[in-house]
């Protein structure tokens, strides 16, 4: 293809991801009433009277998100598909089908695709989820997988990204951090071995943050749990590019600020000890690091006392008018502007 018209050439880099979404899709105006939510939010929503029906996709690309030198296909495929079904919990919804596209080159033989789908089935069967179809190429090289996700709510049930309003309680569930811990594990170990190819990869120990990056879930659980304590949260995101990211996405979205406290932030021992090997805060890899699929909410204050009991929960900050800018505040009480990092892969920082 050409350049466009006046040879005008904006490099990818200049937009990066949102920049680029943002500026392929701003002028889009849904002209059927049924499309309650188009672009911006976990899912896409549509109207089917007094429920809704939640559409999502995510591409995943061989060399930019995974790796298969430590990558098993097994998993990779149970990752494909849960963090899909992530994003239909962050509406609040239930995933009940799911499309796959794979384009493969012939590098890969078909019991190295029974491997992919039977991660794939793994995670349907869990969560109970109907694989429906999808569509097959080859590629020049590598390997692209993308799956589309189909969920229900009920209308009144959905929770969106720009809906939460001040002095909201933010919450999240689990702990974060752990996967980009994982991540790093593993390319350490890739570097090892590339160096050294006889010795073996020395990950004992390590189970809790390798099993986060190579086997997400998503927190069908903590909306049961929510939903049992009679709590709807005013807005919800999952956390697949780092809280910090995210956090502004909820905080951005709604029209406000935010304060997120450093000691209130959920890290595993495990995540610590990593992150000290490598020389990083772990308070970095909690704000910055991805690919958790926890779930980030917030609550109206009066169920203070409902969350701060719930086992998995936790409340890490609030939200406060816009004027108030969005920061966190540390250990230390000193205030640092939050800013997304996150995997902007299209970003040169
Ligand atoms: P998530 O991190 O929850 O998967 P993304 O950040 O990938 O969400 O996407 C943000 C929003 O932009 C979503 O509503 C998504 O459907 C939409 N989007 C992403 N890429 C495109 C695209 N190429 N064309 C149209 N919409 C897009
Ligand atoms: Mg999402």
């Amino acid at each position: 293809m050409s350049d466009t018209p006046s040879n005008k050439r904006t490099e990818l880099a200049q937009l990066g991801e949102f920049g680029l979404i943002d500026h392929l899709t701003s002028d889009i105006k849904p002209m059927n009433s049924t499309t309650l939510k188009g672009v911006g939010d976990d899912a896409a929503v549509i109207d089917q009277g007094d429920y809704v029906t939640l559409v999502s996709k995510d591409l995943l690309a061989e060399g930019v998100h995974f790796d298969l030198s430590y990558t098993p296909l097994k998993h990779l495929g149970y990752k494909a598909a849960v963090v899909n079904i992530s994003d239909i919990c962050a509406m609040n919804g239930k995933t009940e089908q799911l499309l796959v596209g794979i384009s493969v080159s012939n590098r890969f033989s078909v019991e190295a695709l029974d491997e992919l789908y039977a991660g794939i089935k793994l995670a349907c069967e869990k969560y109970k989820v109907d694989l429906v179809g999808g569509d097959t190429t080859s590629s020049a090289s590598g390997l692209f997988i993308s799956v589309t996700v189909i969920g229900r709510a009920k209308k009144d049930e959905v929770v969106y990204r720009n809906t939460a309003r001040e002095n909201d309680l933010i919450c999240v569930s689990g702990d974060l951090g752990a996967a980009y811990m994982g991540l790093l594990l593993l390319e350490r170990e890739k570097q090892v071995f590339k160096a050294n190819p006889g010795m073996q990869p020395d990950l004992d120990g390590y189970d809790y943050v390798l099993e986060r990056q190579l086997k997400p879930e998503a927190r069908v659980d903590i909306l049961e749990k929510l939903k049992e304590a009679g709590i709807k949260p005013t807005a919800m995101i999952d956390i697949s590019d780092g809280l910090a990211s995210e956090v502004l996405h909820l905080a951005k979205d709604s029209g406000l600020g935010c304060r997120i406290f450093e000691n209130k932030l959920p890290i595993d021992v495990v995540t610590g000890d990593v992150a000290a090997e490598f020389r990083i805060d772990p308070t970095t890899a909690a704000m910055n690091g991805g690919e958790d699929y926890e779930l980030l909410f917030t609550v109206n204050i009066n169920d203070f006392d409902k969350v701060k009991e719930m086992p998995g929960i936790h409340v890490i900050g609030h939200m406060l008018e816009k004027a108030e800018g969005e920061y966190l505040i540390s250990n230390g009480g000193s205030l640092y502007p939050i800013e997304a990092q996150g995997f902007n892969h299209m970003r040169e920082d």
